[in-house]
């Protein structure tokens, strides 16, 4: 039973930039000893994702496009971590898109393609990247995304982000019925609020914050550290007996 992952490869998929809840696993999964492949959406973030990456000072660290709206880009994004890092351990999926004028006033505004975006960015994309993680976790492994609890109760403005959040719950629960067998874990954390590049365009964001530091039981937000220790713990031995799971790393404001 141990912490440490050292000898260890994860894939760490949605660092944008130094706030990113990825780049607080990443740094978590660091100090832990794993190996880390990050991958990133777009030519726009490649830059900044690559200095992050290299501020670690770790050899073998990967750094390469996947753009999870694409199959064969996430096919080629594999193929390439089997090439060059052979067996990984675990994938952080820490990605979500929505429409910024969806994020605020009435939820039955959503449009039909918005609906579609969010749904595509924010849920299938683990589907599909678990598909092609699998061939590469011949040792088993672990699989961590990000959720909210704006997927289990109405929350004022997450809207279709909530409604694709569900999505993505079932798919944790489905995947890791599927995957169990192959000594593959599938888990969720449910972070609360942080203020990251996504987070800046739900209306009120600011609001959301101040009623966490007012009423959560530990009377603070949550911090990228607080998600990427937990999410240490999931992929680790120490949480081999749990699959399917979602933890709450949000100060106890789910309990209220
Ligand atoms: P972030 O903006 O730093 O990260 C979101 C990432 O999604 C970005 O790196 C972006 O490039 C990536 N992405 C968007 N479209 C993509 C695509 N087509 N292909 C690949 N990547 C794509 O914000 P964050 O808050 O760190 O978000 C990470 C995860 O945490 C999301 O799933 C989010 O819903 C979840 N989460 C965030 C909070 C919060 O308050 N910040 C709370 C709970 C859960």
């Amino acid at each position: 039973m141990t912490f440490s992952l050292a000898g260890k490869t994860f894939v760490v998929m949605g660092v944008a930039n130094k706030r990113s809840i990825a780049w607080g696993i990443a740094r978590s999964l660091h100090d832990a000893g794993a190996r880390l492949v990050f991958t990133y959406a777009g030519e726009r973030l490649e830059s900044s994702v690559r200095e992050l990456a290299d501020s670690l000072e770790a050899e073998g660290t990967l750094v390469l496009p996947c753009d999870v709206t694409s199959d064969e880009d996430i096919a080629a994004c594999f193929a390439q971590i089997k090439e060059t890092a052979g067996t990984i351990h675990g994938v952080a999926h820490c990605i979500a898109f929505a429409k910024t004028e969806e994020l605020k006033g009435e939820y039955l505004n959503t449009t039909r393609d918005g609906f579609l975006l969010a749904h595509n960015i924010s849920s299938y994309s683990l589907t599909a990247v678990a598909k092609e993680a699998r061939s590469l976790m011949t040792e088993g492994g672990s699989i961590v995304t990000l959720t909210y609890l704006g997927g289990e109760r109405a929350i004022k403005n997450y809207n279709v982000m909530g409604v694709a959040k569900a999505s993505l719950d079932a798919s944790v629960r489905y995947l890791a019925a599927d995957l169990g067998k192959d000594g593959i874990r599938v888990n969720s954390i449910s972070a609360g609020p942080i203020r990251t590049l996504s987070a800046k365009v739900i209306g009120e964001f600011n609001t959301i914050l101040k009623n966490i530091e007012d009423n959560a039981p530990l009377r603070r937000t949550t911090t990228p550290e607080e998600v990427g220790d937990t999410a240490v713990f999931l992929f680790s031995n120490m949480s081999r007996g749990i699959t399917g799971e979602n933890i709450h790393v949000d100060s106890g404001y789910h309990i209220l």
